[in-house]
């Protein structure tokens, strides 16, 4: 059943630093639900772009994984290191608007300069704008920094399909951030933003550790000219210490060769009473047969 006359277009979008594991089921799971729930497609893009947190294989296995878990994808999975010359346009685009400038402070020189911000400013760590009006003498560049307009403050709000409204003042707690790292990868916020437009994203579905990316994401749609996507932030799965669920805090990985009924056991089902579906289910299809619609029950009361 569809229920937004829009065609919706969803994805997952995993950084393939290591396998899927209980936390980011969750948010496969969450992302892919809300597609079939709104009769959408759901797509896979493999977010490499920072070179240095890459595991080889990990995406092969992410995927293995997906399919094992009865996720199949729409069209083809894409990975963003194939997709520079997009992410090249979009700052062509930002440069042009005079929106971007080279910076070329290190990190030490930006905690010294914190010194020079107000408490809250400080307290959120942002960046003090030492280079938006031009490096200074003997400086070369290292990173590209979109800027945030400074007066009026920036404050972007939107509203959660989780979460409720959430809103941000950019100017106070992001400060200029960075398109472009200094070890010349594109910035996560650069990558995902330009993607989620070329693919016609229509809803993201996605853990709340990136809510608090969100609002500079829909900063750069407006500048780039994109349509703000529907969002949706799903808790965070945490340890017994409160820590986000990740390979550095332990989590458990998958095992693609585990028989499907250990998987639904051990996997499927804690994911989907996590997310608030409290479902039996024999058979991997039988669980997604019960979920769709569960899940629409819960998300979208008609
Ligand atoms: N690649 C990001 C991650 O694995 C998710 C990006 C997104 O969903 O926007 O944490």
């Amino acid at each position: 059943m569809t229920v937004s006359a829009s065609p919706y277009i969803g994805r997952f979008a995993p950084s393939p630093t290591g396998p899927l594991h209980l936390g980011s089921l969750v948010a496969a799971m969450a992302s892919y639900l809300d597609a079939r729930a709104h009769g959408g497609q759901w797509l896979v893009r493999i977010e490499d772009v920072d070179g240095d947190r890459n595991v080889d294989g990990a995406d092969r296995h992410i995927l293995a994984s997906l399919q094992r878990c009865g996720m199949q994808w729409d069209g083809d999975v894409t990975w963003q290191s194939q997709r520079t010359a997009l992410y090249e346009a979009a700052l062509r685009q930002l440069e042009a608007a005079g929106a971007v400038y080279p910076c070329g402070c290190s990190r030490r020189e930006i905690a010294d300069s914190q010194l020079t911000l107000s408490a809250r400013q400080a307290q959120a760590n942002i960046y003090p704008g030492t280079c938006r009006h031009g490096l200074a003498p003997g400086k070369t560049a290292r990173a590209l920094r979109l800027k945030v307009p400074q007066s009026p403050h920036c404050v972007i709000g939107f509203e959660d399909r989780w979460a409720g409204y959430v809103s941000q003042d950019l100017t106070d707690d992001v400060g200029d951030f960075v398109i472009k790292r200094a070890d010349g990868y594109w910035a996560y916020q650069l990558a995902v933003v330009v993607d989620d437009g070329a693919q016609h994203i229509t809803d993201i579905v996605r853990g709340a550790d990136l809510l608090d990316s969100t609002p500079r994401q829909i900063y750069l749609q407006r500048l780039l000219g994109l349509p703000q996507p529907r969002y949706l932030h799903v808790p965070v799965v945490v340890n017994e210490r409160g820590e986000k669920l990740s390979k550095q805090t332990g989590a458990q990985a998958f095992d693609t060769g585990a028989a499907p009924e250990l998987l639904l056991r051990e996997a499927i089902l804690p994911a989907a009473r996590f997310l608030g579906l409290d479902l039996r289910a024999d058979t991997l299809d039988a669980f997604w047969r019960a979920a769709v619609p569960a899940w629409q029950q819960l998300r979208h009361p008609a």
